[in-house]
């Protein structure tokens, strides 16, 4: 520990012993292990009467309606096996629109008046809650005189148990409305975008002659994030209160050697990783870990696919566990997108694809010309991402991925879609010649191993700049931020497919209606629609300055904040998209917006008022104490008639650098006195306009005393403390 600064004597990287803790010591067979505090499929059914069972199934695979007497059921085979579990509480959990996780708890006990308690949990207390809404933003929806809101329980993800210090409770995953029923959350909009892909999907399997099964989108969430030690964490108060430092130089270039000085993977980290993958096996979500991402102290986690509403329930526990666990392990998660600058940032891959349970519906086979179906859903997607660009780039927009899109680092905020050489060429084909006769071969790896139908693998190096890729079987939308929920990227998804499957189908049928031959009609379709959305394929790097001329030309939005990207969400185009397929409405799309805008407006507005504070209380004082140490140090020299122009020379560079520090600083302050008009949008702007540039002159000052004030002067933890002590 000898690059451990004096100042952190406490450090818990120092008193790390890898010594294996917790349960997983004693339990190392995964499949026992896993699941095991699921309530799923396998459980219902040896819990279940049979006909209860099947009823309840056919609600989770088909959507059809529950039956009251169901629920009554289940509430008690959930009931005993919570207990057995050693459960005392019971929650709605539910998603409201700060982007996290909310639940109230109740007791399963129910006293008798005779001095005693049963425990109870009937269907009804399983269907439908009441928390207290007022304190979750609902955007005007709800009047305060209206408080109540009300959660409904989602059969379609299985219930679980979290376990805690204070013992353990059971989680019912639930949808949130108002009491008027508008949608609070994000997950009701997510299940209704499900319904309207299901019904189109289905639409267009029944018009090739396929079995029109149920179709649901599926998602696989990568996320990527930052591990430090909490004693940093908490003698940052910008990590405390932005998650993001706002303030800190850059180490010098090839740091990163200094890894493998303190050790190749740290024991720490390893050990942590470990810790948060068994207990997401345990809850039954689906991860693989890996360890290492591009910036030194980031690491990334995936999980396997999963229907979109159970993954992305799913992505909140693997957020929940990860910043949950960390913490026994001296270590802070960062989720935030840009906790250091001049680091590379954090994102969130959001892998998306449609299917029937038994088939990939975007899987290309060996020879995609001749797989019309899949070249009509693929077209469907680009014909979408074509049509709404903007509501995909409004989709990941929020204050810390500002930091990434469309600054320095990628993906550009520029929606393009990558499809890659062969795709490309057999659209080219069916544009040109109205059909594709040859499909380019696919790859061939080092040792003659067929890549098998992933696409775009030879394009391998340049797909990684896209914003949003074609991956082989299905897309990867890459803009996301690494803090956020995945639930409106996959609705808007889900919904932009679903209108233009809708689309595709209502031409086809006319053109059959007429005698055209369903290959004759579809091949003629496929041609003018690839003529119509090919100005959002771009196969180049995106990262290019010529990507943006060329966007430009092409009529491409590029909406570099998340002030010129959320008024997309009220745009008439598309309130009237989840209108008609009745995901939002305009009441609820209002809100939404509303909601967005003044998170941002908070996001900023605490970062400003936390640099002002950390500027003023922590880097001028210490600026302050270095001035008089060397003003001291000059006259002690002057006295022994000493020369000392060194020392003068520095006084000198370092007072005019507190001047400065003091100028910017009273920008600030007065920015952040004033907040902007009276409504949500003006106050935001300001925080765009006014803040931003207020914050980021105070930063570049304070970032160069802290290249001249002493190490153990400087107030905060460095970032080369932050990012290579493990
Ligand atoms: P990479 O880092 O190359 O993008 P990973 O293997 O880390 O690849 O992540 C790929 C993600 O895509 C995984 O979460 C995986 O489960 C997911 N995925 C694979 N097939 C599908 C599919 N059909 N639908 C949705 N997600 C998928
Ligand atoms: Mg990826």
């Amino acid at each position: 520990m000898s690059r451990v600064m004096p100042r952190f004597d406490t450090l818990a990287a120092a008193k790390y012993d890898s010594t294996p803790t917790g349960q997983k010591r004693h339990r190392t067979n995964l499949e026992e292990v896993y699941g095991e505090n699921l309530f799923g499929l396998h459980e219902m059914k040896s819990r279940l009467p049979t006909a209860q069972y099947e009823a309840l199934l056919s609600t989770i695979e088909n959507g059809t309606e529950l039956d009251g007497s169901v629920a009554d059921s289940v509430a008690a085979a959930m009931k005993e096996w919570a207990l057995e579990k050693g459960a005392t509480h019971y929650t709605h959990w539910f998603q409201p629109l700060t982007g996290s996780t909310a639940e109230k708890h109740d007791s399963f006990l129910k006293p008798t008046g005779d001095g005693r308690a049963i425990t109870e949990f009937r269907g009804k207390e399983l269907v439908q809650g009441e928390p207290d809404a007022s304190s979750f933003p609902s955007g005007g929806l709800r009047q305060t005189f209206e408080a109540r809101g009300y959660t409904a329980w989602d059969p379609t993800s299985p219930a679980f148990i979290m376990e805690g210090p204070g013992g353990a409770y059971l989680c019912i995953p639930t949808a949130f409305a108002s009491w008027a029923g508008d949608a609070l959350d994000k997950k009701t909009p997510l299940l209704r975008s499900m319904n309207a892909i299901d019904e189109q999907s289905r639409r267009a399997l029944r018009l090739f002659g396929s079995p029109p099964k149920a179709v649901k989108p599926t998602c696989g969430a990568e996320q990527e994030f930052f591990l430090v030690d909490e004693e940093f964490f908490y003698r940052r108060p910008d990590l405390q209160t932005a998650g993001r430092t706002l303030f800190g130089t850059k180490p010098p270039k090839g740091q990163e050697l200094d890894d493998h000085y303190f050790g190749s993977i740290p024991a720490r980290v390893l050990e942590f990783m470990n810790e948060v993958e068994f207990e997401l096996y345990r809850l039954g979500v689906p991860v693989t870990t890996r360890h290492n991402e591009v910036a030194p102290g980031q690491y990334e986690m995936a999980p396997i696919y999963e229907d979109a509403n159970q993954a992305a329930d799913h992505q909140q526990l693997v957020m929940s566990t990860l910043r949950r666990i960390a913490r026994r392990y001296g270590l802070v998660v960062l989720l935030h997108e840009k906790p250091y600058q001049g680091v590379n940032g954090s994102g969130k891959h959001l892998n998306w694809s449609i299917g029937t349970e038994d088939q990939n519906l975007l899987e290309p086979g060996d020879t995609p010309h001749d797989n019309m179906q899949f070249l009509f859903f693929c077209s469907a997607v680009l014909k979408g991402v074509a049509a709404h660009q903007d509501l995909l780039r409004a989709a990941v927009a929020h204050a810390g991925n500002d930091h990434r899109l469309g600054a320095n680092e990628a993906p550009p905020a520029i929606i393009s879609a990558f499809v890659g050489d062969q795709l490309q060429d057999i659209f080219e084909q069916i544009e040109k010649a109205g059909e594709a006769t040859s499909s380019k071969p696919s790859g061939l790896l080092g040792l003659g191993v067929k890549v098998l139908p992933n696409l775009p693998k030879h394009a391998g190096d340049r797909n990684r700049t896209s914003p949003f890729a074609f991956t082989g079987n299905k897309w990867e939308f890459r803009a996301l931020g690494s803090s956020q929920s995945v639930s409106f990227p996959a609705m808007v998804l889900n919904t932009i497919v679903a209108e233009a499957i809708d689309d595709l189908c209502t031409k086809l049928e006319a053109a059959l209606e007429k005698g055209t031959s369903f290959d004759d009609a579809l091949r003629e379709l496929l041609a003018s629609e690839i003529h119509e959305f090919k100005h959002v394929v771009f196969n180049g790097d995106n990262y290019s300055d010529e990507w943006v001329e060329e966007a430009e030309r092409r009529g491409l939005l590029n909406l570099g904040s998340t002030m010129d990207a959320l008024p997309k969400i009220v745009d008439e185009k598309n309130m009237a998209l989840f209108e008609k397929y009745g995901v939002l409405s305009h009441r609820e799309l209002e809100s939404r917006y509303e909601i967005y805008v003044e998170r941002y407006f908070y996001a900023i507005n605490i970062e400003g008022e936390t640099a002002q504070h950390m500027a003023q209380t922590m880097i001028l004082p210490a600026a302050a104490r270095y001035l008089n140490e060397l003003l001291t140090t000059a006259e002690r020299a002057d006295e022994l008639g000493m020369r000392s122009d060194g020392v003068t020379k520095t006084a000198q560079a370092l007072n005019r650098l507190i001047d400065q520090l003091t100028d910017k600083l009273s920008v600030l302050a007065k920015q952040n006195q004033e907040l902007g008009g009276d409504d949500v949008v003006s106050k935001a702007e300001h925080m765009r306009q006014n803040i931003i540039p207020a914050m980021t002159d105070v930063r570049d000052v304070a970032d160069r005393l802290e290249r001249i004030v002493p190490d153990d002067l400087w107030p905060v933890p460095t970032y080369r403390d932050m990012l290579f002590v493990k």
